[in-house]
């Protein structure tokens, strides 16, 4: 008797018992009600390993975006309500042209910002 093999046991199994194997799921989650949770916890602790190795390579970087966060808190630098280049509204992010010069920036529409940061 020729062997089948699992992935097609698998998927026929699947294709006959569409209801048991709904129910293995279902039944699955349930005894593993955490695994999407620590599934993310896993990638949030790649993605915080990754900005600090970003913070670390890049500080002038981290202290000019540190600084603009505190200019606004303070109300030295206020966020406009739209784009300083093409004047559309939205999200506007500050762009620096220069970070040794941390509180000159240029307050730019994500599409603008893209456009700067990437060319
Ligand atoms: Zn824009």
């Amino acid at each position: 008797m020729a062997r089948t093999p699992g992935t097609v046991r698998q998927k026929l199994y699947r294709e006959r018992h569409p209801d048991r194997v709904s129910a293995q799921q279902k039944s699955w989650r349930e005894k593993n009600p955490d695994y999407h949770c620590q599934y993310d916890e896993a990638h949030r602790a790649e993605k915080d390993e990754r900005q600090r190795k970003w913070a670390k390579n890049n500080p002038e970087k981290v202290a000019a975006h540190n600084a603009v966060r505190q200019a606004l808190k303070d109300g030295i630098l206020v966020r406009p309500i739209t784009c300083e280049k093409c004047g559309s509204g939205g999200r506007i992010c500050s762009h620096h042209e220069d970070y040794s010069k941390p509180l000159e920036v240029d307050w730019l529409c994500y599409k603008c910002h893209n456009r700067r940061e990437f060319s």
